[in-house]
């Protein structure tokens, strides 16, 4: 073997699986066929599942120190509704222990995809550019990779994180199921004037429509705003260039002469195609991110899914080279992921619906519309939504159903006290440093799981805190994948197996 694992397509989901194999140490290769880093301007919205979970890797702090990075509005369908972005589950367990969720942030993709790279080449993990691939094999024991040049590499397993024209996908010859685009709409990177104290979404009577999110700042510290607009006739071609006359007059279609385009620095049309692979795994080949789901950028969670499938893959396939992974935890990446990808594109195409982008006026979609901002005014349809598209409501299925509310989320930060981990300064902490080792995490408030849990010290850190709740066991990916009495000792081991493998001595 050349290498453990060959993750194919240094995007930000390649990137962030790369970045969990290194933290598992094992030999991992990012290959990707650009010669430099693109530079096209894409997702601007990055949800609260994704900040913490760069948190729970010490990725967010210094990523916040280094740019200007608002908190944002979130939005569903257009609708001018604040979403929370801290959820609660309900019941709510022990709240006064958990910290607040992280707010939605506006972080160009660009931005992030320069962080991760340097912080990747900090590890001395260098992207291997130049390199496409055009041809796989896999084998009993492993996949030969063929890329343009010539050259070929022989790696145990190969994540295809390669975009939405996935060459992997293709090669593999997945289905993808779906439909086609059948609308555009145009997404442009823009200066504005008039735009101070505007809400985020705007309609006019005659069916013209205008998103307007903060996305940074240019090189000379002027705010940039991602403007996204449509209506009738205003559905082109993908091919046919955007120009400047035509978000003039779509400005002046919503805001009459309020809002001014200053400059135009980036443009293109984004279809609503709408498709999912039928399979996250083929063997030894993985599919994630853009490569096993494309939607519309509606409510940023395309991008954000990519984070999310990596995180959810990178630890597994670390067990799996490791070789203490047991049965069944590479296949629970497609059963986890597959499902959590589904509920995105369900609340996409609702979004894309109701929003009426084309300008068509049905008048039962427009009364669809108003029902439904009625409904979300409602407290618990809010938390849903939110929920849904912050991806703070993913629930995983769990073997052991019937115990926390937390059981199968991901667990909110907590201050921990009293640390019992080796290697590490004792003193107040929180549960997402802890989980920064990439190891699973064992919080044991009451000390009474060390004997049951010792078995497992080579995977899992066990730790107390000061606040009384449910002891509670938390895979590498920040996930609780158990919840239970600290006198149940039984059900801790069986849960320890099912996701950290068999029991390997003290
Ligand atoms: C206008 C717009 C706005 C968006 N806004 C948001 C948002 O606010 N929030 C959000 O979450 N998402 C958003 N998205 C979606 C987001 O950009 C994508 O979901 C995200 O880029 C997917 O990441 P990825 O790493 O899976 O794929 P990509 O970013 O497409 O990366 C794939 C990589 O694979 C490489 N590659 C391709 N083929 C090969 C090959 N054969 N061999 C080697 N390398 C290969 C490519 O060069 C590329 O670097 C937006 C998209 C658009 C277009």
């Amino acid at each position: 073997m050349d290498t453990d694992v060959l993750v194919v397509g240094a995007g930000p989901t390649g990137m962030t699986v790369a970045n969990e194999l290194l933290l598992a140490g094992v030999r991992t290769v990012l290959a990707d066929r650009l010669p430099e880093r693109s530079a096209l301007s894409r997702a601007g919205g990055v949800q609260s599942r994704t900040l913490e979970t760069l948190d729970q890797r010490g990725l967010l702090d210094p990523l916040l120190a280094a740019g200007d990075y608002p908190v944002g509005t979130s939005h569903f369908a257009g609708l001018p509704l604040p979403l929370p972005t801290a959820p609660r589950v309900d019941p709510e367990p022990d709240t006064a222990a958990f910290r607040p969720r992280q707010p939605w942030r506006s972080v160009p993709q660009v931005d992030l995809e320069a962080y991760l790279e340097e912080h990747l080449a900090a590890q001395g993990l260098r992207i291997r550019r130049d390199h496409e691939l055009v041809a796989l094999r896999q084998d009993e024991d492993g996949v030969t990779a063929d890329f343009a040049d010539g050259r070929t590499l022989r790696a145990r397993y190969l994540v295809g994180a390669d975009g939405g024209h996935s060459t992997v996908r293709s090669l593999l010859k997945d289905e993808f199921p779906g439909r086609p685009g059948t609308l555009t709409t145009v997404a442009a990177d823009v200066r504005l004037s008039g735009v101070e104290g505007l809400a985020t979404h705007h309609r006019s009577p005659d069916g013209h429509w205008a998103g307007i999110f903060p996305l940074g700042t240019d090189g000379q510290g002027r705010p940039l705003r991602r403007l996204a607009m449509g209506g009738p006739g205003r559905s082109l071609p993908r091919d046919v260039p955007v120009t400047e006359a035509e978000l003039r007059d779509g400005l002046r279609a919503v805001f009459g002469e309020r809002v001014q385009l200053l400059e135009l620095c980036h443009a293109r049309r984004i279809t609503n195609v709408a498709r999912q692979v039928a399979s996250y795994r083929h063997g030894r080949v993985f599919l994630a991110g853009d490569a096993a789901h494309v939607h519309l950028p509606l409510g940023a969670q395309g991008m954000n899914g990519g984070i999310q499938d990596a995180f959810n893959l990178g630890w597994k396939l670390g067990a799996a080279v490791r070789g203490w992974a047991p049965d069944g935890l590479l296949d629970s990446y497609h059963t986890e992921r597959h499902r959590a990808g589904t509920l995105v594109l369900r609340n996409i195409q609702a979004q894309g619906l109701l929003m009426d982008w084309a300008g068509a006026g049905d008048p039962d979609v427009t009364a669809t519309r108003e029902v439904f901002a009625e409904l979300a005014e409602l407290p618990d349809v809010r938390r849903h939504l939110g929920g849904l598209m912050s991806g703070t409501a993913i629930r995983y299925p769990m073997p052991d159903t019937a115990a926390h509310p937390f059981l199968g989320l991901s667990v909110p930060d907590l201050d921990v006290l009293d640390l019992d981990v080796p290697d590490l300064d004792l003193g107040p902490a929180r549960l997402y440093e802890l989980l920064r080792s990439g190891r699973g995490v064992l919080l044991d408030p009451q000390d009474a799981l060390a004997e049951a849990a010792a078995p497992w010290a080579d995977r899992v850190d066990r730790t107390g805190w000061g606040a009384a709740t449910a002891p509670l066991l938390i895979r590498p990916d920040g996930y609780v994948c158990w919840a239970g009495a600290a006198d149940a000792p039984e059900t801790l081991r069986s849960a320890l197996t099912h996701w950290f493998g068999a029991p390997t001595g003290r």
